[in-house]
């Protein structure tokens, strides 16, 4: 086979549609590198907490701070951790409270400007499963394959709780239900990249499906548009 680099699938969902399990998977089983662009958001809205920059007042200023940020992905055990500045901040960025003021924070056009950069930057010399809200719209619209996941509230709710409560942490449902409507509001509405499916993207309703019933999904599909890439004809409609 030949080296590959760039965007092999990208993977974008509202909050808690399985989008970081899948995605984590589909690039285990293939070899690929993993980038949850999300983490990156996450760790300028935790940034923003510790500088006390004001989200509406401090725009500008925080456009710059993304700017100035180093991310890197490194492996920690089995597990990947966001390094910003070289400090591993896995643990500090999935707060509820940072979660939260990510959305606001990525509204900002020169955050996502930054971002996008670095997210392009990561895929100059590896092959790349990303996940996010704008990776086939935006990021990488000519990504091999792209796939938009998708599941009811209530599902996408109660996943977080149990992933919560297995963690150690104390959860809320009707709280976490609550801040991923807000989150999916924001993120749907903004002006700037706004959540949507591309349209080529191929939608999964993950409701009924398992985990793995979701990887075989994707890689099945991913097998189809390699080949159809090879063999210089369009993929299969979906
Ligand atoms: O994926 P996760 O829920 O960790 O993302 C946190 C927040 O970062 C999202 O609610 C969204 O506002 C923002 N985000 C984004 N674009 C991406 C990934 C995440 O705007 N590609």
């Amino acid at each position: 086979m030949t080296e590959r680099t760039g965007c092999m699938v990208a993977i974008d969902g509202p909050a808690g549609a399985g989008k970081s399990t899948i995605a984590r998977t589909v690039a285990d089983r293939c070899g690929y590198t993993y980038i949850d662009t999300g983490a990156m958001y996450r760790a300028v809205a935790l940034h923003v907490m510790r500088t006390g920059l004001d989200v509406e007042a401090d725009a500008d200023a925080i456009g710059e701070l993304a700017g100035r940020l180093r991310f890197e992905f490194r492996a920690v055990g089995d597990e990947q951790h966001l390094f910003v500045d070289g400090e591993d901040v896995e643990r500090a960025i999935r707060t509820p409270e940072v979660g939260n003021l990510s959305s606001p924070v990525s509204a900002i056009p020169e955050v996502r400007e930054h971002l996008v950069a670095a997210q392009r930057t990561m895929a100059e010399r590896v092959p790349v499963v990303m996940e996010g809200r704008d990776i086939g719209t935006v990021v990488f619209p000519d990504a091999l394959l792209k796939v938009f996941l998708t599941a009811s509230a209530e599902e996408r709710a109660r996943r977080r709780y149990e992933q919560r409560i297995a963690q150690g942490e104390d959860a809320d449902y009707e709280r976490i239900l609550a801040d991923q409507r807000e989150r999916d509001r924001r993120d749907s509405t903004r002006a700037v990249a706004p959540l949507r499916k591309a349209d080529d993207a191929v939608e999964i309703d993950t409701d009924p499906l398992s985990i793995e019933q979701v990887a075989d999904r994707v890689l099945e599909l991913l097998d189809d548009r390699a080949l159809a890439r090879l063999e210089g004809r369009d993929g299969p409609a979906v």
